[in-house]
């Protein structure tokens, strides 16, 4: 049994779901002369909008909440909070997810503050109902059970950081530093009930290594927890 619930989210699925998400905002009838992605975890999604609803012009916005995977940070801010005039335009301002919502009304107000556009929706490929506090005009797939999703765009991040996350909490536990590459592996699909596939462990594992958290111990072929 997983200690997070994670779905690993393939391109193939987020093709579909971009593509789906299009149709429900053709059918309503809206169409934005300019796309805005919510970076990071918008850009793939605002790219495909742009694409399956024949939108030139995109923009985007950086907002930062969440900095580790399924870890909240307190609050969301705009990252870089440039100004662009689009009183002539209808804008949508495409993410990833809505978990919290904060991310999303951040930007959404940011924009309508700021730039001050004709009309304005948001719109994400899923809505995380029972926790969030904001509901995007338009989303393909409403999440009831909260699962972390492992998005393709942030599959390397994600794997360092749950293979941290799980190494510190077994340390604290069990007080275990050294850790084979097998154990490493066996103990991530336990931990998260997905297989990432040996290319991202590897460079996770390297990742950790030049972060310093930890180092390989060649003379054992064990990988020793640095810190703590
Ligand atoms: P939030 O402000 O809580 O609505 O989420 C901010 C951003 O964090 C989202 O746009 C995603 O990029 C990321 N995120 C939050 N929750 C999840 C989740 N359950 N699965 C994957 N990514 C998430």
């Amino acid at each position: 049994m997983a200690r997070i619930k994670v779905k690993l989210v393939s391109w193939d699925e987020i093709v579909d779901w971009a593509w789906n998400l299009a149709k429900i905002i053709k059918n309503d009838g809206y169409k934005p002369d300019v796309i805005v992605a919510l970076a990071r975890g918008g850009y793939v999604p605002a790219r495909l909008l742009c694409d399956f609803l024949d939108v030139e012009n995109l923009l985007s916005i950086q907002s930062q909440h969440w900095t580790e995977a399924a870890k909240a940070e307190e609050k969301a801010i705009i990252k870089f909070p440039y100004t662009v005039d689009l009183h002539n335009y209808r804008v949508l301002v495409v993410d990833d997810i809505v978990d919290t919502g904060d991310t999303l009304k951040l930007a959404r107000d940011f924009v309508a503050e700021n730039w001050k556009p004709k009309e304005l929706k948001t719109a994400a490929l899923q809505w995380i109902s029972p926790v969030a506090k904001f509901k995007p005009d338009y989303y393909y797939i409403e999440v009831k059970d909260w699962t972390w999703f492992q998005y393709p765009w942030t599959r390397l991040e994600d794997t360092y950081q749950f293979i941290k996350r799980m190494m510190t909490e077994t340390y604290k536990e069990t007080g275990k530093r050294e850790w084979s590459y097998k154990e490493i592996i066996d103990g991530f699909k336990e931990w998260y009930g997905i297989d990432v596939g040996d290319r991202y462990y590897k460079d996770a594992l390297n990742i950790l290594i030049e972060k310093q958290f930890i180092k390989y111990d060649e003379a054992n072929d064990k990988y020793v927890l640095l810190t703590m």
